[in-house]
């Protein structure tokens, strides 16, 4: 007598009865040649979709440079004694505000600002340095030792007009030293800056420097200067006419030709400075001098944001100031951890982006090795031989050796030749018959020799000539 099945539960199954298919009504229906026709595909709708403008892909081939600039900056950091820290992408919009300042470029025209459905307002960070002190005040960092060196990485966001260096979501790194009013600080940060470039192989960037003051001194250079702008009221453009009355120091930044040529014969601010921050900027200038850390002074150079005092600086490719923009840029910023409600705290950071490094590292062409070829290349044709590899690639793995594989492949030449790309110095063969017979056939990548090894010795055999 059959069996009966049994359930998983020990009882038996019972019989279903079979049934006939269901006989389809009509005739099937046949397509003009008298064969069945097939069912007809749904359309799909279709959506172009495409990348935010100003926005890019850092594609798998492009990892290479980032990977190194991640390290790179890491090492450095470390080095002078920089610790990580996060913050989040986005903050309550105030802080930007009144950090990097109404009337800034950043606040005016740039931020991505959004509202909760609670009514929350926020923005995408724009820059770090608001964030960083931010956390310093919340975090009681005051009580740490003094200056608490902070640095961090990722991206930042900015809606500019797009365009060759000029991205709106970039990616940059920033140095901060918070407590600290001393020189040494701000040349600390510099020259952690140098060698990060100098270690990615960066050849000919130059330093510009420049003092801005402080609130005793700087009031008086900024009438000096709205004195000035305002001869020349009928030559500036729209843009500037409102910096004249909202934030004259940026009337020195403008890009435009005809402002352009009104800039070098304006007032200089190291003239107004206070015996304080001429004292801090001498002093700035010698520790970089016995550093013997060229620079060029900058008298007309104030940056873009509202907090700096006393130091500011940039740093450039080449020995001119080119169209792709300042690789580098910082200063000191005395007030704003007592703007944001902390105790008087100076401070001073820089900041610099991912992307127009890089692309000074593409056009200086720096060699900026991929990340470390596999050493062995696993190589299968047909199931069993697949199946083996795959065991044998885990193995492999496991004992730290690094493993490359084309499982998608079925071919051996094509296997042979993605092992060849990837400069594997040891391919591993497993077909059919060496699944069967337990074994793999090991081949000598650079001299093309074939050996038949036993499977439970290609590991103590592979490892022997990796040594
Ligand atoms: P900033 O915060 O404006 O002083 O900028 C610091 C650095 O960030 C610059 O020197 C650039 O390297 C980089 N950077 C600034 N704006 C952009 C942008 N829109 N796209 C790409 N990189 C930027």
């Amino acid at each position: 007598m059959p069996r009966k099945k049994q359930t998983k539960r020990g009882r038996p199954k019972k019989q279903t009865k079979r049934t006939k298919p269901k006989k389809t009504r009509g005739r099937p229906k046949k397509s003009k040649r008298g064969r069945p026709s097939k069912p007809k595909k749904p359309k799909i709708k279709k959506i172009s979709v495409q990348s935010p403008k100003g926005t890019h892909d850092i594609l798998p081939e492009n990892q290479k440079y980032w990977i190194k600039m991640r390290k790179t900056i890491n090492n450095v950091a470390e080095e002078y004694g920089f610790k990580r820290i996060d913050t989040p992408i986005f903050e309550d919009v105030n802080l930007y505000i009144k950090g990097t300042g109404q009337s800034t470029d950043i606040i005016q025209k740039e931020i991505y600002t959004f509202k909760t459905k609670g009514g929350d307002a926020y923005a995408l960070r724009p820059e770090f340095t608001p964030g960083i002190v931010r956390s310093y005040i919340e975090h009681g960092m005051k009580k740490r030792p003094q200056p608490v060196k902070l640095y961090t990485l990722g991206p930042v966001f900015r809606h500019d007009k797009p365009q060759a260096g000029r991205y709106r979501q970039f990616y940059q790194f920033n140095f901060e030293s918070i407590g600290d009013q001393s020189s040494l600080s701000d040349v600390q940060i510099i020259q952690a800056f140098i060698h990060i470039l100098k270690r990615l192989k960066i050849k000919n960037f130059t330093l510009y420097i420049n003092s801005i003051g402080c609130p005793i001194c700087a009031p008086e250079y900024k009438k000096a200067l709205v004195q000035y702008y305002r001869k020349h009221r009928n030559d500036i453009c729209v843009d500037c006419k409102k910096r004249l009355k909202e934030n004259p120091l940026r009337l020195l930044d403008c890009k435009k030709t005809k402002c352009k040529n009104i800039i070098p014969e304006a007032p200089q601010v190291v003239d107004f400075l206070c015996d304080e921050c001429k004292e801090h900027f001498k002093e700035t200038l010698e520790l970089l001098d016995e550093l013997e850390i060229s620079y060029i002074l900058d008298p007309l150079m104030v940056r873009g944001l509202d907090y700096y005092t006393k130091t500011v600086f940039e740093i450039w490719e080449g020995d001119q100031k080119s169209e792709i923009g300042a690789l580098v840029g910082g200063g000191r910023y005395d007030n704003l951890v007592e703007m944001f409600g902390g105790k008087p705290t100076p401070a001073v950071g820089a900041a610099a982006g991912f992307e127009r490094i890089i692309s000074i590292i593409k056009k200086q062409d720096i060699k900026v090795r991929e990340k470390k070829k596999p050493e062995i290349f696993m190589v299968q044709l047909g199931e069993m031989g697949k199946r083996r590899s795959l065991k044998l690639f885990e193995e492999f793995r496991k004992k730290g050796i690094r493993v490359g594989e084309a499982f998608s492949k079925d071919s051996m030449k094509s296997q042979l030749k993605a092992a060849d790309k990837r400069k594997a110095k040891i391919a591993l063969i497993i077909g059919q018959k060496e699944a069967i017979e337990e074994n793999v056939i090991l081949r000598d990548m650079t001299s093309g020799n074939q050996e038949v090894i036993p499977m439970n010795k290609i590991m103590k055999e592979v490892k022997k000539r990796l040594k």
